[in-house]
């Protein structure tokens, strides 16, 4: 045991953040942590072979200029100065919590969403604040009020676990009213009708992040980044560590960036998928969420979300069970291929038989 006297008082009083159970491969039929069930273009795969044939011996690109130019193009941003990489967008999450939020002062997320933000707060030494979705899942005006101690307001978009999304007018509506950074984390965006992107070249405090773990079936190689204006990026940039992304995911994210035909594929199979999952657990009783993400987030009338969870479990099938205090609990469910949902919805139907 170690002795809690030597640590920061904000570490030993937190708690960990616990991240969906990831099993030795090929045992289970993961569906508990959104992950692509395809694998990756083969482009990326070419060019980490590529990478891991260069000079590995050098250090990388300290801000990944390749695949920022890479992105600023793929995404029609002015110019590669608006893209910040990072060692999965959780670190760029850090980045920004370190970056604006100090020792005391304060954070906002919506209830229920993405719990590593708490997290980051708790490890900052600094306090989050909870504000819960109304009963459809649409922000309460409460979202957009300022206060002096709130310095940064996090917002996933879609959410997650609900996969609903707030319209871009709304987030433009929130930043106008608050006086911190609005971050729209659009780790899911790549399955939804719209995303704020725009929204970052008219307000310099609305901030959006992305991943290539989700959409691009990357989530072992570990790279994210943050779109923002030009002075934030460079601001932000300071505080990472010099070396925060390798060569070989840099290679892979930059080529990844020219892979828009194969992530329409694999968009439009997830997106059929998706709605196949939500009409069939809607026909088994369970309410469902609308979801513009790869997931689905439901709930069954009987409330046996634990036990079905269990018997899933016991059967080679994991998906994502939550409990949020005061809230409630449900099944979060994340797209598979078509064999891997009909097995999935195959045992629910025996389950609920
Ligand atoms: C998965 C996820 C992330 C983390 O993405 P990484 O790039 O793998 O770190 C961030 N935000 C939300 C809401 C997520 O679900």
């Amino acid at each position: 045991m170690a002795d809690k006297s030597l640590f920061r008082p904000a570490l030993t009083r937190m708690m960990a953040y616990a991240p969906g159970e990831q099993p030795p491969p090929g045992k289970f039929i993961k569906l508990n942590t959104n992950e692509n069930p395809y694998p990756p273009p083969p482009a990326v795969v070419d060019a980490i072979r590529g990478a891991a044939g260069g000079p590995l011996n050098r250090y990388p690109d300290p801000m990944a200029t390749a695949f920022r130019r890479a992105a600023a193009e793929r995404l029609n941003l002015p110019g590669p100065d608006w893209v910040l990489a990072g060692n999965g967008s959780d670190e760029i999450l850090t980045l920004l919590v370190r970056g604006f939020v100090g020792e005391g002062q304060k954070l906002r997320l919506p209830y229920p969403s993405y719990i590593l933000y708490r997290t980051l707060a708790d490890i900052q030494g600094a306090a989050w604040e909870q504000v819960a979705f109304d009963d459809d899942w649409s922000l309460p005006e409460a979202f957009g009020n300022s206060d002096e101690d709130l310095r940064l307001v996090l917002l996933p978009n879609p959410n997650s676990p609900s996969g609903t999304v707030v319209s871009p007018n709304r987030v433009s509506q929130l930043a106008d009213s608050l006086d911190c950074p609005l971050i729209v984390d659009e780790a899911y965006a790549d399955f939804a009708e719209d995303n704020c992107l725009d929204l970052v070249q008219q307000n310099q405090r609305i901030m959006v992040t992305r991943t290539l773990s989700k959409s691009y079936g990357l989530a072992g190689i570990r790279f994210g980044f943050l779109v923002a204006q030009p002075d934030v990026i460079a601001e932000l940039a300071k505080i990472k560590d010099s070396y925060n992304c390798d060569a070989l995911s840099i290679a892979a994210a930059t080529a990844a960036m020219g892979c828009s035909g194969w992530l329409s594929e694999v968009q439009e199979k997830m997106n059929a998928t998706r709605s196949r999952l939500a009409e069939r657990l809607s026909d088994l009783g369970f309410d469902v969420v609308p979801s513009q993400a790869n997931f689905v987030w439901c709930r069954h009338p009987n409330g046996k979300h634990q036990q079905l969870y269990e018997f899933l479990k016991n059967n080679q099938i994991l998906v994502r069970y939550m409990q949020f205090p005061d809230w409630g609990d449900g099944l979060r469910i994340s797209v598979g291929t078509d064999e891997q949902i009909n097995a999935c919805l195959m045992l629910i139907e025996r389950y609920l038989a």
